[in-house]
């Protein structure tokens, strides 16, 4: 029997930076939002700010009262782990180390962390570094968290556009190890997946499913984007406004994913009057989802 996965998912935002933790919660919550994702501290720097134990147990409060769960932590755009630079490559472990842990105390189960770049040694090269430089990292990781690795718009020497990929790292680490996939829709379309049609996000879907268990997707990023399929440029848009139409929304959502998938809208002008905007048109592609489904189970 499959869940009725429009009512199941939950839905959220990425929090702004500006405007303070409590009162961008409120904000959140009164949206409707049952999950999170926030960056721990400057995505474009090296290091996290410190930790702040009775400031950390204040938020973990203030999400459980408003009922938001899971918190998601995006990773810092520096993180490169197959870095070809020695330099960058142990300072982006350190830093994967650092979120990690501030995961850890914030009470979020999941960071998702861009697949890296491979900086002109080669695909596999890059590929083979990523996955060592993971399978170390990981021992030292505290239990409880786990990695989600996204796909990228592709292209030049970046090694997580395609779904095969994805899987390949996945199979590498083996089904113990904490790591799973975020699914960026923009991305992907940028990646040059077919998501124009509802033809064209089940059969791209099923390569997902082919190279990546389902129960393996731990957040949907759900993004539209302005620039055309396949030319790997990463133009977020507003849901009902780029090159991604509703239906082809729908269908992806009316997949019997895992119960309570958090569903993350990373659109423009987040923290603005367009959050409830997309969130609505989120909810009825959920619904809209629902029904298509409703529809096939019927006539089958
Ligand atoms: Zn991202
Ligand atoms: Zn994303």
């Amino acid at each position: 029997m499959l869940t009725e996965s429009g009512n199941l998912m939950k839905f959220g935002l990425h929090m702004p930076l500006k405007g303070g933790f409590a009162p961008n919660i409120k904000r959140a919550a009164a949206l409707g939002c049952r999950t999170l994702q926030i960056f721990p501290g400057n995505p474009t720097a090296w290091r996290l700010p410190d930790p702040q134990p009775e400031e950390f147990a204040k938020r973990r409060r203030l999400l459980a009262e408003h009922r938001i769960d899971p918190l998601i932590i995006h990773a810092a755009y520096l993180v490169n782990m197959s870095s070809a630079n020695e330099l960058f490559l142990e300072r982006s472990c350190r830093l994967m180390q650092e979120t990690m842990e501030r995961a850890a105390l914030l009470g979020a189960p999941f960071v998702v962390m861009h697949v890296g770049n491979h900086g002109g040694r080669g695909f596999d090269t890059g590929m083979e570094l990523f996955i060592t430089t993971l399978a170390r990292e990981m021992q030292n990781w505290p239990s409880g968290v786990s990695l989600l690795l996204e796909n990228t718009a592709g292209g030049g020497s970046s090694l997580g556009g395609s779904f095969a990929s994805l899987g390949h790292i996945l199979g590498a680490l083996g089904p113990a190890a904490p790591v799973g996939i975020c699914l960026d829709t923009a991305h992907a379309w940028a990646a040059g997946y077919d998501f124009a049609s509802v033809e064209g996000i089940r059969a791209s879907m099923e390569e997902l499913f082919d190279a990546v268990k389902m129960d393996r997707i731990g957040v949907i990023h759900a993004n539209n984007i302005n620039s055309p399929r396949g030319k790997h440029r990463d133009r977020h848009m507003h849901l009902r406004e780029g090159l991604i139409p509703p239906e082809a929304f729908a269908t992806l959502l009316s997949y019997p994913w895992p119960e309570d998938l958090p569903v993350i809208l990373e659109t423009p002008e987040i923290g603005s009057h367009w959050d409830e905007i997309n969130l609505e048109a989120l909810r009825s592609f959920a619904r809209m989802g629902a029904a298509q489904r409703g529809g096939e189970d019927g006539k089958s």
